[in-house]
């Protein structure tokens, strides 16, 4: 599939366009959603925008909708892949920015991690 920002190099954008396969738990016009490769947690997704946005450092106010969606949908994802029911469940989201924030993949993503406890990270 091709996406007017779609960056050749960029490991998510090749999983957007299917050239790298991925467990998909959402796909909408503008969102993907996968499990983590390397889970910390026994429900670990990300969330990312098709487009190729480098990070939340990068959004303006034209990202508005998309983040609003993003974050809306968040939370019937989680139930869905089977977080427990706030308050006593629940779940934890994340975005790693720039070198100093944590982040490897330069194409913004929000981690959605829950389950029971003990994780193995977070
Ligand atoms: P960051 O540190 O950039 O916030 O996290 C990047 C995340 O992407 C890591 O948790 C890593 O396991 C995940 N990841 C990296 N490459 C792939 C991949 O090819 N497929 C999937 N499903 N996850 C990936
Ligand atoms: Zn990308």
């Amino acid at each position: 599939m091709h996406h007017p920002s779609h960056d050749p190099e960029c490991i998510f954008c090749r999983i957007v366009a299917g050239e790298i396969p991925s467990k998909k738990v959402h796909e909408d016009e503008h969102l993907l959603a996968f499990h983590d490769i390397h889970p910390w947690a026994p429900v670990h997704f990300l969330m990312i925008p098709k487009a190729h946005i480098p990070s939340m450092a990068h959004l303006g106010a034209e990202h508005a909708g998309l983040m609003g969606h993003l974050m809306t949908l968040a939370p019937q994802l989680a139930q869905a892949q089977g977080c427990n029911p706030y308050p006593d469940g629940g779940f934890r989201m994340v975005i790693n920015t720039g070198a100093e924030g944590g982040q490897e993949v330069h194409h913004l993503h929000v981690h959605v991690m829950g389950g029971p406890r003990p994780w193995s990270k977070g």
